[in-house]
């Protein structure tokens, strides 16, 4: 269990974590790809490390193959229609499995191996 910082309109909250996105990023790695897919660093955003503020992107997380590197709202685990926190890691995820296809086939069939 671990706790990050963020900042929401000014106010300063704690957001109080009970999984590990890494530890969910690379439980689904292994559970679905056979642990194939390159490790990426997983991490919640913070107020030193914020999500980009891209318009017209998903809002919930991001990922940065370049970098390898993938940022996850800190409040995702609140987000229960898109399945969580596990299920926006495995979005995340889907990106790295299908780089290139922003949300196309690819994409969405990568995500249905991991959610069906
Ligand atoms: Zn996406």
């Amino acid at each position: 269990m671990f706790t990050v910082e963020e900042t929401w309109g000014g106010v300063r909250y704690l957001v109080t974590h009970h999984a590990d996105p890494q530890t969910i990023y690379d439980e689904l790695n292994r559970e679905f790809w056979d642990g194939k897919l390159p490790r990426y660093v997983v991490r919640f955003a913070d107020d030193d490390h914020p999500l980009p503020n891209v318009p017209g992107e998903w809002p919930l997380g991001s990922c940065d193959h370049k970098k390898r590197l993938i940022t996850i709202l800190a409040t995702a685990q609140m987000h229960e229609s898109v399945g969580g926190l596990r299920g926006v890691v495995a979005h995340e995820l889907a990106h790295v499995a299908a780089p290139d296809d922003e949300h196309g086939a690819r994409f969405q069939a990568a995500l249905r191996r991991m959610t069906r």
